[in-house]
């Protein structure tokens, strides 16, 4: 039977900001850092604000909150996506700037962390109004960012249209052309191939590590993904294909289960241009349902704070993987943990992203362009090493894949601030 679960709420972790202070704070613990480490690391080095004036489509301006927060650049340029979203809060843009410096700290990449984000609801405009938007930001920013201080990408509800625009606006701004800017962008204006499918992919090795070493196989998994957007219907398909059992999807509006299977192709062929599969099949349970169900592998890969201290007792998988950002909240880390569900967090997990869009600003760079299998080889040896890297942080201090990653994150960041004499 294929069931349909009817509205995802809109849950939000209530404070990121804090969640990540919080397993900062512990990780810097675990280290045996002073405390300096964590005071200069929980908060952005620099953070903008900025109101936005577009003019609607019906002759109206409108003003428009906008945000870019930089984390830390002790290692390099910071790099991190734009999110376009109603929910979009200074903390939660923070919190994100703060995981993407970790991310590049446990990837080894030459980069520190930030983010940016837009209040407002993409669905209700305009592609022209999104357009004007998308280029009122990068000229509000405009002076903090560029190709070797602070380059974007896209996030949630942003995609190489909107990489494309803002590009545009900044090479008019600057008066030379600078494919670096910006990763995430189309093929022709310099992107890179499997930058889109390079999230799902990390997920993917990432996936294949942990059962690896946990001795399951992929073959006959009971996998349910909650998310069918790029990251979630990529990842879909490759499971399906690779012989595991893709026994629940949820997308924006709703959700299917089917304990035998269901059928990613023909979901795939029949979502509507916002990637709506639910309303496809009519019976019906709810999202938290759907969270609950038994599979062998649940992997949140939409929004945050949908796992949580009322449902993470009730989860029935063997292995989560993060592979939104910050799905997972810290009192359900610590019930995850007591269960001996093994968690792979997001900052390692969902880093396929991020690499490939440093992939993408080398190819820039050098003005030379890579094939499809070069960029996934090396996605893979960099992703794989890095997992192998946290397992083993984990293991040496006795703590879960989170701390772990916070741990190889943080003593990248460390290690490049103390070297310019920032921390002692
Ligand atoms: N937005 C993605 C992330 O959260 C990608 C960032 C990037 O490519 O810079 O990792």
């Amino acid at each position: 039977m294929t069931e349909k679960i009817k509205v995802i709420e809109k849950r939000q972790l209530d404070n990121p900001l804090q969640e990540f202070q919080d397993i900062l704070k512990e990780a810097i613990h675990v280290l045996d850092y002073p405390e300096q480490v964590f005071d200069f690391l929980k908060a952005p080095m620099r953070f903008l604000e900025v109101c936005i004036p577009i003019q609607m489509d019906n002759g109206e301006t409108r003003m428009f909150q906008g945000y870019r927060a930089q984390h830390n650049d002790a290692a390099g340029p910071t790099k991190g996506g734009i999110r376009f979203h109603p929910d979009v809060t200074p903390e939660e843009v923070k919190a994100l700037a703060g995981w993407m410096s970790l991310k590049c700290g446990i990837t080894d990449l030459p980069y520190g962390g930030a983010k940016g984000g837009i209040v407002c609801d993409p669905r209700q405009m305009s592609s022209s109004e999104l357009e004007r938007l998308s280029r009122g930001y990068v000229r509000a920013v405009s002076q903090i960012v560029g190709p070797t201080k602070d380059i974007p990408a896209p996030d949630m509800y942003t995609n190489s249209q909107i990489m494309a625009w803002m590009l545009d606006e900044y090479d008019h701004i600057r008066e030379f052309d600078s494919p670096g800017f910006i990763t995430g962008k189309p093929l022709r204006l310099g992107g890179s191939k499997g930058r889109e499918k390079a999230t799902s992919k990390g997920v993917l090795y990432t996936l294949q590590m942990i059962c690896d070493l946990k001795g399951i196989p992929i073959e006959g998994m009971r996998v349910i993904i909650q998310g069918f957007g790029n990251v979630g219907s990529h990842l879909a398909l490759y499971l399906h294909e690779m012989g595991a059992k893709v026994v629940g999807i949820a997308d924006e509006l709703g959700g299917l289960y089917d304990p035998n299977g269901l059928d990613i192709p023909y979901l795939l062929d029949n979502r509507d241009s916002f990637g709506v599969v639910s309303n496809l099949y009519k019976d019906s349970l709810s999202n938290q349902e759907l969270l609950e169900k038994e599979c062998d592998v649940l992997i949140p890969a939409a929004i945050s704070g949908v796992v949580n201290k009322d449902n993470a007792k009730r989860l029935k998988c063997e292995i989560l993987i993060e592979a939104a950002n910050g799905p997972t909240t810290k009192e359900a880390i610590k019930i995850l943990d007591d269960k001996g569900i093994v968690l792979v967090p997001d900052i390692l997990a969902n880093s396929g992203g991020v690499i490939v869009s440093y992939f993408e600003w080398c190819q820039n760079n050098q003005g030379y362009y890579w094939t499809e299998e070069l960029v996934d080889e090396r996605l893979k040896e960099k992703i794989t090493a890095s997992f192998l890297n946290v397992y083993h942080t984990s293991q040496k201090y006795s703590v879960n894949m989170k701390v772990a990653a916070y741990i190889e994150g943080i003593r990248k960041i460390a290690e490049a601030s103390q070297l310019r004499g920032w921390i002692r």
